[in-house]
């Protein structure tokens, strides 16, 4: 279980450091860390939280969501990860959909009020018994609670490996976001696999600017951190580029992750010059398509020279495939890797359900340890994505070459059908991406009488940079993209539409293109 692997590294690394937290200058070593952990999941012991129940936590990145995470583990209760982004009407359905009994939460965070939107719901979530304000009265509480080794000892040897452990909703990029149900089994071994494969150790520091709220901040993050006695640093509450760059430069950080577009503000942010990044040796880029020119620029610019490219999804705990150190840069650029240790992938065709050749795109499908127990209480949903073969269907695109190596194309959702030809945004993007002026390219699919749809472009200029036109973009492509794959529609933006983990809404883009098109 996840609270027998924490105790043997606080066993083998307790004089380490374990976590540190920028915005507040607090630091733990391994030891210390447990103290506080056992502290709090005393703590909920005494409100009666107990094996099973649903703990939410509600709150932006700070040492406290690593310290209630630890908690729940060691006392089976089931951590429901709430989307710091959330208002009132999906703070109700959560709460109500996954039946929390206890929350735990930041009591505001920048403009939003948790606690009077906590207040504002209460009374019509029944399940819901105590809430917890951190930095209140009920926290300190909570976290001082006094500790009975032994009988803590006597609840980890009634937990098992397959018990849930942890409650975790999708990012809501194509839709309403599903509750993927994961045990100690599921996210223990993952977490420590991307460790192994990132190799990290007792001396690695990893700077975790992604949300905990999500797999990518509380499994690749935390877990591969503390299975391998390395350092969780926190850079700040939410994503911010500079205190990103700051943290790393200040706190010697070997390891440092993000979604593409979190690389992307970092590097082009005025300040990058000012800060010595020279500690760093590897980290993640994950979470959507990995443009092949960030990744250069990380290992160049950045000089995390063993750089990884981690692919998958909530719902395989998440990480299925990783680029190593040893591959190729060419590979490590340009490919989400190979499968990863004891999972198992096999590429279908969506219609048939057949096993394509190696070359040809089809729904990417994995099975093994990583694959969730389901959907929190939507069994209907959870058998639409995991056959009676136990294969999940991830509604991704991917192709795999003749050495194991694979691409993802794109969601199957994303693809756009223009006058029966198959195009892949993702390709385009790709060679958007080379144009000097440009940023940030994503496109996607508008309806279109005569082709059934026609390619759109969302571009961001780099700062100075003249807005590009539908010709100027058509020119560029001329020659080098097949005439069909040449966006007909080009729009200029400032931002995209992006969920709270970072990725692109293109379900929204495409419907404020159809607006824009009339
Ligand atoms: P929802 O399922 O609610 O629509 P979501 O799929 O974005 O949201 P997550 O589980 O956070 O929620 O993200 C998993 C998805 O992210 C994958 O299915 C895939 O489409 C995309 N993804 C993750 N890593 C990569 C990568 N390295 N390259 C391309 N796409 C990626
Ligand atoms: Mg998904």
């Amino acid at each position: 279980t996840i609270g027998d692997n924490f105790d043997r590294t606080v066993a083998a690394f307790g004089d380490r450091e374990a976590l540190a937290d920028c915005a507040t200058g607090k630091r733990w070593t391994y030891t210390e860390l447990a103290v506080d952990v056992d502290a709090v999941a005393f703590g909920l012991l005494g409100l009666g939280v107990g094996k099973g129940d649903r703990v939410g936590i509600w709150s932006p990145n700070c040492a406290e969501w690593t310290l209630v995470q630890y908690a729940t583990a060691k006392i089976g209760a089931i951590l429901v990860n709430i989307n710091p982004s959330y208002r009132v009407h999906e703070l109700k359905f959560v709460l109500n959909q996954a039946g929390i009994r206890t929350l735990v939460a930041a009591p505001s965070f920048k403009t939003s009020d948790y606690a009077g939107m906590i207040e504002e719901v209460r009374p019509e979530c029944p399940a819901l018994e105590d809430v917890i304000l951190m930095g209140h009265e009920e926290w300190t509480a909570l976290a001082s609670a006094a500790v009975d080794a032994e009988r803590l000892a006597e609840i980890g040897r009634t937990l098992t490996a397959d018990d849930p452990i942890n409650i975790q909703y999708t990012s809501g990029t194509t839709g309403f976001p599903k509750g993927a149900t994961l045990s100690h089994h599921n996210i223990l071994n993952n977490g420590f696999f991307v460790g192994e494969l990132c190799n990290y150790t007792e001396a690695d520091r990893i700077c975790i600017p992604v949300p905990f709220y999500h797999c990518f901040g509380m499994v690749m993050g935390n877990l591969a951190a503390t299975s391998h006695g390395s350092c969780m640093v926190i850079p700040a509450p939410a994503f911010d580029p500079e205190a990103t760059l700051k943290a790393v430069a200040d706190e010697r950080c070997t390891s440092l992750y993000g979604v593409p577009t979190m690389f992307i503000a970092e590097l082009s942010h005025p300040k990058f010059d000012d800060y010595d990044l020279s500690s760093l040796r590897t980290g993640i880029m994950a979470g959507s398509p990995c443009p092949v020119e960030v990744m250069k620029q990380v290992i160049d610019r950045m000089g995390m020279t063993e750089v990884s490219i981690c692919y998958g999804m909530t719902e395989t705990s998440p990480v299925s495939t990783q680029t190593r150190a040893d591959d190729s840069v060419e590979r490590r650029v340009s490919t989400v890797g190979r499968v990863g240790p004891h999972i198992e992938v096999k590429i279908v065709d969506p219609e048939t359900g057949l096993t394509v050749p190696r070359g040809v795109p089809g729904e990417f499908c994995t099975r093994g340890y990583s694959v969730m127990l389901g959907y929190w209480e939507q069994p209907d949903k959870t058998a639409e994505a995991i056959d009676r073969a136990r294969w999940m269907h991830t509604g991704d695109l991917a192709i795999m070459d003749s050495d194991g190596y694979l691409n993802i194309t794109g969601r199957i959702k994303d693809m756009v059908i223009r006058g029966g030809e198959n195009i892949y945004p993702r390709e385009i993007e790709e060679f958007l991406y080379t144009h000097p002026d440009i940023l940030d390219a994503q496109v996607i699919g508008v309806p279109d009488e005569r082709y059934g749809e026609e390619l759109m472009v969302w571009i961001r200029m780099r700062e100075g940079a003249e807005p590009l036109t539908a010709e100027a973009v058509r020119e560029f492509a001329t020659g080098k993209l097949a005439h069909y794959k040449i966006p007909r529609y080009v729009h200029v933006v400032d931002e995209f539409p992006m969920t709270v983990t970072g990725k692109i809404r293109k379900v929204e883009m495409r419907a404020k293109s159809v607006e824009l098109l009339g």
